[in-house]
């Protein structure tokens, strides 16, 4: 079994940038904020605002 000794927190999720519509695998950190995952923590678009999207 993998595990994930960066975060401790949230498993993956997938969440909807707020300004693009731009979809990324998300972390949720700490704080409960969506951070994409590969990237510097915002949107290529420079938006830090995401959306969880349900896995439906
Ligand atoms: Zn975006």
């Amino acid at each position: 079994m993998a595990t994930d000794p960066d975060t401790g927190g949230e498993p993956e999720h997938v969440g909807e940038c707020e300004e693009c519509g731009r979809v990324y695998p998300v972390q949720v950190d700490n704080d409960g904020d969506l951070r994409p995952i590969g990237t510097s923590g915002t949107c290529v678009c420079g938006s830090a605002a995401f959306v969880a999207l349900s896995p439906d």
